[in-house]
């Protein structure tokens, strides 16, 4: 929750990261896959950080849902097409390429070789792949200008479309550095896996070691190589006891291609990666290594059984029930679950293995000869393992995975003068000091380039989403210097893309942006005019607007309003006609229904004053909420003339008082106040903009924000939002709540309906619209009513949900709460 600090400068706490880039990078899943994913790990092997890329395979176009997501969590800077030269095609697919003479005649044989070797090194176009990559980085935030166009609006581009370390169009900086070469002599860093191990299981083996030298091309389907070369390439690819990636028994021959890659670098998780499950995925398709190796890249647990026997059926039943074996003890030593998965065999199929690793455990055991030719004898533990669950990608968790790092440069306190608003919005006073990798090992890439990451624990706005850039940093030169919304606050890339003189120094030509973060207010404001929306505060919103100001913050008025003292703010707001019906034990008075005003000692009973403790708590509570205005004190006389109740504040009393209504002066006498004999009673009055609060939705928006904000360790929130086309209003968020990063579009409601069948399913379209527009994880519908809300409004929301997000991986999840303010029910 904002603080409400208003605009006065202070220190703001911040900290910073340096990393290498984070791409994703999509390749052909059709055809020979095997090859295209080969050729794509060895050319991340050659760029900076490039072993934390992570490798999505497009079919003719289209991605695999669980795979955008995982592009989606993983928060690429770039999101690559890796791309085929007219030399590895023809090799790949030799004779598939058509080339004509000028005449339209193909050409044939040695002609036909000639004519292709001119143009090897040429890239081969592909526009399904293009299309893939479009779609993954929609999904995703990654760095992105804006060009004016002519009609005054801005078209988004973005900064780097392919995996290509040649390209220098962006004044001799480029987002992705070449890794460093291995110095004379380091033999040990020029190793991955040996070229003669190909096939599914040379593939699992290049995701944890790389390839040091250019695959050869096509990739085998299976590799030719002895089953003990294939068994230990196989162990150590997918270790689990011992995970290290030294191995000191044969020599120098053995390490990761992905050293290089990693120079300077360190893997950082996040606490929540280490309760990460372990991934087993079987199959042997490109979404199946995909998996994999995604998970791989973002967690470090996963194991990729391609099922295809490496020499023999019986040897691939071994190394499955092998594999199945370490990965059930890994569980069992980490207290992880297990999770088996594919994306090409039913649950079926897949619970029938994990039966057959549960069942055959001793065998297994017993018949495994480790590396060094000794027979595993650890079966000490008596206790089963557990079994893995079956699990359907569409149901993996991808979020919070590791970064690399730059060591010792990593999560760095940094503090600059800064502004929060009202709304929580913070801008940085000054620019970002230049921030540039220090560690050793970069010294020999000539031009390195990185990324920042800026973070702060008072930022809990929305993050990434394809966040519009230009709300992201203010001040002149923001056009100079790409900053994106990414899971680790804002990401900048380290070169200035403004005009660098010649002979400037690193410094200068370093970006150096004055940084802004955005409130949900802004945020929400950017996103839907991104979609061709303006929005407003609605005339509900005001109101809240004005509460929030008179409470002093959002947080004490929704404290207010979902905690003891809400049936106290209830009471101010009847049905009843007549005192005596509404307040029987004389709590309140009703001057003109629905206004009541209520006396301390009443408020004391709503409150559940039981003793003096709390009676004391609910005094404190009421004199400070009479500070602020919420509340007026005041007296309750009837005029002698006119016989009218006048409610009169403590401010304008006198000794004789005028009648609001005809004027008459009256003397402040026994008559005018009744009973009690001895002195009149104190009455507490409520600020109009509350009575209209309960007159509305008696605050069940305020009720279901209290509700979000206590189930996150991070909450911010905007509620009455308006989305304007032109200046037809076409749909109002009751409530937008950004709960630990999960954006939460709430419908709240008294009675939970939609209303008639034609308003439904306007409403469910409304409703789907800002979804749309904001990229809603959940849509929440919340009543305080204890009646479920009806299937055909949930139906309805589905269909619209259906029909404005083809995607279904970025489709918003339903729910609802009931009994909202007692006991909350979810459903
Ligand atoms: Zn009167």
């Amino acid at each position: 929750m904002h603080s409400d600090r208003y605009a006065t400068p202070s220190f703001q706490g911040l900290r910073t990261t340096l990393r290498p880039p984070r791409a994703v990078v999509v390749f052909k899943g059709d055809g020979d896959w095997l090859s295209h994913a080969a050729q794509a790990i060895y050319e991340c092997g050659r760029v900076w950080g490039g072993s934390g890329f992570i490798l999505i395979p497009h079919h003719n176009g289209s991605v695999l849902p669980a795979l955008v997501r995982l592009a989606a969590a993983f928060d690429p800077d770039y999101v690559l097409n890796a791309q085929t030269t007219i030399g590895q095609h023809e090799a790949i697919y030799p004779g598939d390429l058509r080339v004509n003479r000028d005449n339209g005649e193909m050409m044939v044989g040695e002609q036909r070789t000639n004519a292709l070797r001119h143009s090897f090194e040429t890239r081969i176009p592909d526009p399904a792949a293009r299309a893939a990559r479009d779609l993954i980085a929609n999904a995703c935030t990654p760095h992105r200008y804006m060009i004016p166009q002519p009609d005054g609006s801005e078209e988004a581009h973005e900064q780097l479309h392919v995996l290509s370390l040649s390209d220098d169009r962006f004044g001799g900086h480029q987002p992705l550095s070449r890794a460093p070469v291995a110095m004379g002599g380091e033999t040990r860093l020029a190793a991955g896996v040996p070229g003669d191990i190909q096939g599914l299981w040379g593939l699992a083996a290049a995701v944890h070691f790389g390839l040091c030298e250019p695959p050869a091309l096509p990739f085998a389907d299976a590799s030719p190589v002895s089953f003990e070369v294939a068994k230990s390439v196989m162990r150590r690819a997918l270790p689990s006891r011992r995970r290290s990636v030294t191995f000191s028994s044969e020599g120098a021959a053995w390490n990761s291609a992905w050293a290089m890659s990693e120079s300077g670098t360190v893997r950082v998780q996040p606490w929540q990666a280490s309760r990460k499950h372990n991934l087993v995925v079987v199959g042997r398709s490109a979404d199946d290594f995909a998996l994999a190796q995604g998970w791989h890249v973002q967690f470090g647990n996963s194991y990729w059984i391609p099922e295809q026997p490496p020499i023999a059926k019986k040897v691939a039943d071994q190394l499955l029930w092998g594999l199945g074996q370490d990965m059930l003890s890994e569980t069992e030593y980490r207290d992880r679950k297990a999770v088996l998965t594919s994306a090409t065999l039913d649950e079926k199929q897949l619970q029938a293995i994990a039966d057959g690793w549960v069942e055959k455990r001793v065998r297994v055991f017993t018949s495994w000869v480790d590396d060094d030719g000794e027979t595993v004898t650890d079966q000490e533990d008596e206790k089963d393992p557990p079994a893995p669950r079956v699990m359907s990608p569409d149901g993996l968790d991808f979020t919070e995975g590791g970064v690399l790092v730059v060591r010792d440069q990593y999560d760095v306190p940094l503090a600059l003068p800064a502004t929060t608003d009202e709304h929580g919005q913070i801008e940085l006073l000054v620019d970002l000091p230049p921030l540039a990798p220090a560690h050793p090992d970069l010294d020999s890439i000539s031009e390195v380039t990185w990324q920042i990451d800026v973070d702060t624990a008072d930022f809990k706005g929305p993050r990434m989403r394809g966040t519009p850039p230009h709300i992201l940093q203010h001040g002149e030169n923001a056009r100079e210097f790409f900053v994106r919304s990414s899971r680790n606050g804002l990401s900048c890339y380290s070169a200035s893309w403004g005009l660098i003189l010649a002979g400037s120094t690193r410094t200068q030509a370093m970006a150096k942006p004055r940084l802004q973060f955005p409130s949900v207010i802004t945020w929400t404001g950017a996103m839907a005019a991104a979609n061709g929306f303006s929005t407003r505060f609605s005339p509900a919103g005001q109101r809240v607007e004005i509460l929030r100001r008179l409470w002093g913050g959002r947080l004490d008025l929704m404290r207010a309003w979902s905690g003891p003292l809400r049936p106290v703010l209830l009471a101010f707001h009847t049905n009843k006609k007549r005192t005596s019906d509404a307040f029987p034990a004389h709590d309140g008075v009703v001057l003109q229904t629905p206004d009541a005003y209520l006396s301390f000692a009443g408020m004391a009973r709503l409150y559940g004053a039981v003793d003096q403790a709390i009676a004391v708590e609910l005094r404190g509570q009421v004199d400070h909420l009479c500070a602020l205005g919420v509340l007026r004190r005041g007296l309750i006389l009837r005029c002698g003339s006119c016989l009218v109740f006048n409610f009169i504040t403590v401010d304008d009393l006198r000794s004789t008082n005028a009648c609001h209504r005809c004027g008459a002066a009256n003397p402040m006498s026994h008559e005018r106040w009744g009973i009690p004999l001895d002195e009149p009673t104190w009455w507490y009055d409520l600020h109009p903009a509350a009575r209209e609060l309960l007159a509305a939705d008696a605050g069940v928006g305020l009720l279901a924000a209290d509700y979000l904000r206590r189930k996150g360790r991070a909450y911010d929130d905007v509620s009455e939002l308006e989305f304007l086309r032109g200046n037809d209003p076409v749909a109002e968020a009751d409530l937008l709540a950004v709960v630990d990063g999960r954006i939460i579009l709430g419908e709240a409601k008294a009675t939970p309906k939609l209303g008639t069948r034609s308003e439904r399913a306007a409403k469910a379209r409304k409703l789907a619209t800002i979804a749309t527009a904001v990229r809603a994880d959940e849509l929440l519908l919340c009543t305080t009513s204890a009646s479920e809300w009806s299937t055909a409004d949930i139906a309805a929301i589905t269909d619209a949900l259906g029909g404005a997000i083809p995607n279904v991986a970025m489709r918003p999840l339903i729910r609802t709460i009931t009994r909202l303010g007692s006991t909350p029910v979810e459903g």
